[in-house]
């Protein structure tokens, strides 16, 4: 069985069997690069994804609810490269995107969820109920590139990752970054894990297993420099703990409740009257039960910290800056990045990430 991501041959398996809309789904490890991939590379049918109820896949993805989630803070926390042009792959109803915005970027998202597509709307024109592929030639013809190119859990929905990969870095400008999260199946807490419990990581919905090694290969395919991967969760949990408990301090000094108003807020606006000491202790119960709400993240975020086997694997890589030549003008956006080639030896990859962007 060769591997849908190197092309290696002689993958170990089949390790795990999955029936799913009577297609039987095989599991293979890829040898060469450490991939686990689902075999047939096959949807169920035309029009698969337009039949799901993207309400509860968005829930499932901790999304709309208009801030950053998880997967996207590891972006807020590491990217700091130059601001332009932003393409988010699967930007959903667009919560990234308005967070993107307002750090300066000019955004551009496209994903197969329409309904999310119509949301983004209010954001930005500029995003497309289109699949990749179907964007790559419509930028074509409007000759877009992009400064930084983000797939937050998508590139394990990919069937065939080598083309979309490719797909993804034609829309890349010289010197652009592409970074993305990805589940990692070496994560400690594996929710998800049997199809009985939940199917979202079995296919139709996930072909691709990836761990920190198979990550760091397949963006190394590329002939992407300054590659990082590393496992998430680390930390990021201390940004939303903040963001919870910040949460009845700013309703209450700044007057905004405009979103989720406090029961207790509700019976103020119904002219119930109460006394400043019964407004302290509800606020101060509201403050205590997010608290409770968050120990359970925290003991997770402390357990993985430790064995360093976080949810999600976050990566970013840069395009090589290349001066355009006269042959390479007439190729279209981004030629030169987007083939790709064999992995570097483990002691040759580029890896002075540190410096440039932390
Ligand atoms: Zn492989």
């Amino acid at each position: 069985m060769s591997c849908p991501l190197c092309e290696a041959g002689g993958s170990a398996g089949p390790l795990k069997e999955y029936r799913s809309h009577s297609i039987l789904y095989e599991l293979f490890h890829c040898r060469s690069c450490g991939l686990m991939f689902w075999t047939p590379p096959q949807f169920p049918e035309e029009g698969f994804y337009d039949a799901l109820d993207f309400g509860v896949y968005q829930l499932a993805h901790g999304l709309g609810n208009r801030g950053l989630g998880g997967h996207q803070v590891s972006f807020k926390r590491h990217y700091n490269a130059k601001k332009g042009k932003l393409l988010d792959i699967g930007c959903s109803d667009g919560a990234f995107l308005v967070w993107a915005q307002d750090q300066g970027f000019d955004v551009y998202g496209i994903d197969i969820d329409t309904e999310g597509v119509e949301r983004a709307r209010k954001i930005t024109d500029n995003v497309w109920p289109m699949r990749l592929d179907q964007f790559v030639c419509y930028a074509r013809r409007r000759d877009f590139r992009f400064d930084v190119i983000t797939m937050f859990d998508v590139l394990e929905h990919q069937p065939q990752p080598r083309q979309f990969l490719s797909d993804a870095l034609t829309l890349l400008s010289s010197d652009g970054w592409i970074t993305g999260t990805v589940p990692n199946r070496e994560r400690l807490f594996k929710t998800g894990r049997t199809p009985r419990e939940f199917c979202g990581d079995f296919p139709p919905h996930h072909f691709l297993w990836f761990d920190e090694g198979a990550l760091k290969k397949a963006v190394g395919f590329l002939g992407l420099v300054d590659v990082r991967v590393q496992d998430q969760m680390h930390g990021y949990w201390i940004e939303e703990t903040l963001h919870q408990l910040g949460k009845p301090f700013k309703r209450r000094f700044t007057g905004s409740a405009t979103s989720d108003p406090l029961p207790l807020e509700r019976l103020q606006e119904a002219g119930i009257e109460l006394r400043q000491r019964t407004v302290r202790f509800l606020y101060g119960l509201r403050g205590l039960k997010n608290i409770l709400k968050l120990l359970p993240k925290a003991f997770e975020a402390a357990i993985e910290i430790t064995f360093r086997k976080g949810g999600s694997l976050y990566f970013q890589a840069r395009s090589p800056a290349q001066p355009p030549t006269a042959d390479r003008a007439g190729e279209g956006p981004g030629k030169h990045v987007g083939k790709f080639v064999k992995p570097a030896a483990e002691g040759s990859r580029p890896g002075n990430w540190e410096s440039k962007l932390s």
